[in-house]
C-alpha cells in the first residue's frame, strides 16, 4: 500500500507541470489547486479503501483530462436547456413561459446597456420604473394605472398588506385554494396579518352570505380564480359583478386574484376560454392582480391593475420597494405586451401562444419525422408509434381543457426497460422531458419549443 501512496505526486510537483500552468492560466490558480488537491485526496482515499490507484492517476494524460473536466464541469449551468415534451405548455417545473423574441431582444438591450429606467426622458427628470408598463396595462385593459411586482404571489400579499392589516377579508370558503409550492391562501393572510373571514360552503356562497359577514373591520372583498381546480355539481359561486355591486353599496373595495390573467379571449383560437382582465375591470372590480408567467407569456412577474386611487397605495407601501421587478423584466415584460397592441399577430409573435395554437395537422408531420428518427437511433428496441395526445396549457389555466395534440409514444419491448430509455433521454446535451402514462413515454409535440434544435440533439441518443 505504501508504494501505491509513494506513486502519487505531491500537489507541488503537480502544479509544476507545463500543461497543468497552461490550466492555471485558463482557469486561475485557485480552482486548479482545489480540484489537484480534492484529486489526490480521493486518490489515497481510495488506496485505502481498495488498495488500487484510481485510474486518472495511472498516467499523465489521464489526469491532466480529468482536471480539465472538472474545471469545465464547474462552469456548467445547472439551470440548462431542456426540450418540453410533457404537453404542458406552460410547466412551472420547466419555467413557465418563453419569452417572445421581442421580449429577448429588450432583456438583452437592459443587460448590456444603461436605460431610462426610472428616468423620463421627454421631461429630463426622474419616472417611476412601472410608468411605461402601467400606460400600456391601462391601454390594453382599460383600467386606471398599474403595478409591477415579482410574482402573483407577492401581488397578492402586497394587496394584503397595504388594505388589510389587522383587519379582516371576506372570502368564499370554496376558493380558499392552495396553489402548489406551498402558497395557500389562508398561509398568505396569516403572513400578512389579517384576519380570514370564511362565508359559504365548499361548495356553494351566497351573496347574502358575504353581505352579512361585512362589518367596520372589514378590509375588502376578495375573488380568488379557481385555476387548479374545478368544483363540479351541486355548487354556487358569486359573480365579480354581484360582488363589485355590494362593494359599492357596503363601500368595501373588492380585489380579484386572476391567476392566469389572459389579456385576449382564448376562444377566438379555438382553445378553451380563460377570463380576461379586461372582463373583469368591466365588471366592476378595484384591484386584479395576475401573474406575467402564465398565460399572458412573458418573464415571471405580478401584475396588479385597478383603481388609480388603490394603486397609488400599493405603490408608496414600503413593501412594494422590496417586490420590484428589475430591469430585465420589465423590459421584457414592456415588449411582451407591446405585442398585445397588434392582436393579429399576436399568436405568430408570442411564443406561448404559438405553441398553443399550433395546428394538430404540423404536429402529426413533425411526430411522424421524429418516430422515424427514433425507430433509426434505438434500432428498433422499442416500440414506437404516432398517437392522438392531449396537451393542456398548464399553470392553472384551464385545468381540465384538453388541448388536442400528437406525440410519439415509446413501449417497452422484451427486455428493453422504459426507465433506461427515460434516464438515456435526460442524459442528451439538452435533455428531454417527456410524461410516462399507461406504461409508456410520451412525447408531446404541443409544448416542445424548438423541433430542429430536437432532431440535432437526437443523434447524440
Ligand atoms: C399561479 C397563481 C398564483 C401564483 O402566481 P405566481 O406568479 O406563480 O406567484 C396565485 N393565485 C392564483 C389564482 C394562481 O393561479
Amino acid at each position: 500500500m505504501n508504494s501505491l501512496f509513494q506513486q502519487l505526486p505531491s500537489i507541488d510537483k503537480l502544479l509544476k507541470q507545463p500543461e497543468i500552468a497552461s490550466l492555471i492560466a485558463e482557469f486561475g490558480r485557485s480552482a486548479v489547486v482545489k480540484i489537484c488537491r480534492s484529486l489526490l485526496e480521493n486518490a489515497r482515499s481510495e488506496i485505502k479503501n481498495t488498495q488500487k490507484i484510481p485510474h486518472f492517476f495511472h498516467d499523465n494524460a489521464t489526469l491532466i483530462a480529468e482536471i480539465q473536466r472538472q474545471l469545465q464541469a464547474q462552469q456548467q449551468v445547472k439551470i440548462q436547456p431542456v426540450h418540453n415534451l410533457t404537453g404542458t405548455v406552460l410547466h412551472t417545473n420547466l419555467g413557465r413561459a418563453l419569452w417572445a423574441n421581442a421580449a429577448q431582444q429588450a432583456a438583452l438591450l437592459a443587460m448590456q446597456e444603461n436605460v431610462a429606467l426610472e428616468y423620463d426622458l421627454a421631461e429630463g427628470k426622474r419616472s417611476h420604473r412601472d410608468n411605461y408598463i402601467s400606460e400600456l396595462l391601462c391601454e390594453l385593459t382599460g383600467a386606471e394605472a398599474a403595478c409591477v411586482v415579482n410574482n402573483n404571489a407577492a401581488a397578492v400579499l402586497l394587496m394584503l398588506t397595504t388594505f388589510a392589516v389587522g383587519k379582516e377579508v371576506v372570502i368564499s370558503r370554496g376558493e380558499l385554494i392552495e396553489i402548489g409550492g406551498s402558497f395557500r391562501i389562508p398561509d398568505i393572510m396569516q403572513q400578512a396579518g389579517c384576519k380570514l373571514a370564511e362565508v359559504g360552503t365548499t361548495n356553494r356562497t351566497h351573496l347574502a352570505d358575504y353581505r352579512r359577514a361585512i362589518n367596520e373591520n372589514t378590509a375588502f372583498l376578495m375573488k380568488v380564480h379557481s385555476s387548479n381546480y374545478q368544483i363540479c355539481g351541486f355548487t354556487h359561486s358569486v359573480s365579480e359583478a354581484e360582488l363589485a355591486q355590494l362593494g359599492k353599496e357596503m363601500n368595501v373595495p373588492v380585489m380579484t386574484d386572476l391567476g392566469s390573467g389572459a389579456l385576449v379571449d382564448l376562444s377566438q383560437y379555438g382553445l378553451p376560454a380563460e377570463p380576461t382582465v379586461q372582463e373583469k375591470w368591466q365588471l366592476g372590480v378595484d384591484l386584479i392582480s395576475f401573474s406575467g408567467d402564465k398565460l399572458l407569456g412573458g418573464p415571471q412577474a405580478g401584475i396588479i391593475v385597478g383603481k388609480k386611487y388603490f394603486i397609488d397605495q400599493l405603490q408608496s407601501h414600503p413593501l412594494k420597494r422590496a417586490l420590484r421587478c428589475d430591469k430585465v423584466i420589465l423590459a421584457g415584460l414592456e415588449a411582451t405586451l407591446r405585442l398585445y397592441l397588434q392582436p393579429e399577430k399576436l399568436a405568430e409573435k408570442l411564443t406561448s401562444l404559438h405553441l398553443l395554437t399550433q395546428p394538430v395537422s404540423a404536429l402529426r408531420q413533425q411526430a411522424e419525422i421524429l418516430k422515424a428518427r427514433l425507430e433509426n437511433q434505438l434500432n428498433f428496441a422499442y416500440t414506437i408509434r404516432v398517437e392522438e395526445s392531449q396537451a393542456q396549457i398548464g399553470s392553472g389555466a384551464q385545468p381540465l381543457a384538453k388541448i388536442p395534440s400528437v406525440a410519439v409514444t415509446l413501449e417497452e419491448k422484451n427486455s428493453q426497460k422504459l426507465t433506461a430509455l427515460i434516464q438515456r433521454f435526460k442524459q442528451l446535451p439538452q435533455p428531454i422531458i417527456g410524461r410516462v402514462e399507461q406504461n409508456k413515454l410520451w412525447l408531446d409535440l404541443r409544448s416542445l419549443a424548438n423541433f430542429e434544435r430536437l432532431l440535432n440533439n437526437l443523434e447524440q441518443l
